[in-house]
């Protein structure tokens, strides 16, 4: 896999696919315990197109009764860095009003799309807003975001500073389809894209 991943343009893996599957695991084992306890419905909301690969092994994982929708939400960015002004550009299906809504995101970074999100579901009246992130870089964090109704902040690994691809995470759209987690070879940083 070292050599697979080296053809692909990636420095060093950070998570190899066996790795991430028994880490999704755990953490699917936590959301469905805590989801289980509750009596109103759940919503899983996936932020698209980053989380797709983890929303899908983590929803599978979690054998409780519940619902799953997506959003996009971009900031125009350039490169490896977002703008930091979010906005939903593609809104929810399944009405979350008096709802139990698990945000499921890759990667948790400056923390300006979780936050714009939390707004947005705010204001649709979710009951209260849980976070699940596969990953979480907190060294970058410039928003200090709030969970609403008790909600929850999952994560499945800390992420070291540096930008990453693999597992639903793109650079200019490829990537995404690696099945393990890597930091890019600087040579790769050639064009330009937004998340
Ligand atoms: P935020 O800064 O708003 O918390 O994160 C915005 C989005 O930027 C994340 O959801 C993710 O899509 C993207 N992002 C942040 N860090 C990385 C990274 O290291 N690699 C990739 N591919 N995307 C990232
Ligand atoms: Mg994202």
């Amino acid at each position: 896999m070292v050599s697979e991943a080296a053809n692909a343009g990636i420095d060093r893996v950070l998570w190899t696919e066996a790795e991430i599957a028994t880490r999704v695991a755990d953490v699917a084992s936590e959301l469905a315990a805590d989801i289980r306890r509750l009596a109103e419905p759940a919503v899983v909301v996936g932020v698209a197109t980053g989380a797709f690969l983890f929303l899908a092994d983590l929803v599978r994982r979690v054998d409780v009764p519940l619902a799953v929708d997506l959003v996009r939400v971009e900031s125009y960015g350039d490169g490896t860095e977002s703008s930091g002004r979010p906005r939903v550009t593609a809104d929810l299906k399944v009405d979350v009003a008096g709802k139990h809504v698990v945000v499921v995101e890759d990667i948790v970074d400056t923390g300006n799309t979780v936050s714009c999100l939390i707004a947005h579901l705010q204001k649709k009246g979710a009951l209260s807003i849980s976070v699940c992130t596969f990953l979480d870089k907190p060294a970058r964090r410039t928003v200090d975001f709030q969970l609403v109704g008790g909600g929850k902040f999952y994560r499945g690994f800390e992420c070291p500073d540096s930008f990453v691809v693999g597992y639903g995470m793109d650079y200019a759209e490829l990537y995404r389809n690696l099945p393990y987690v890597g930091v890019l070879k600087p040579e790769m940083y050639s064009k330009k894209t937004d998340n």
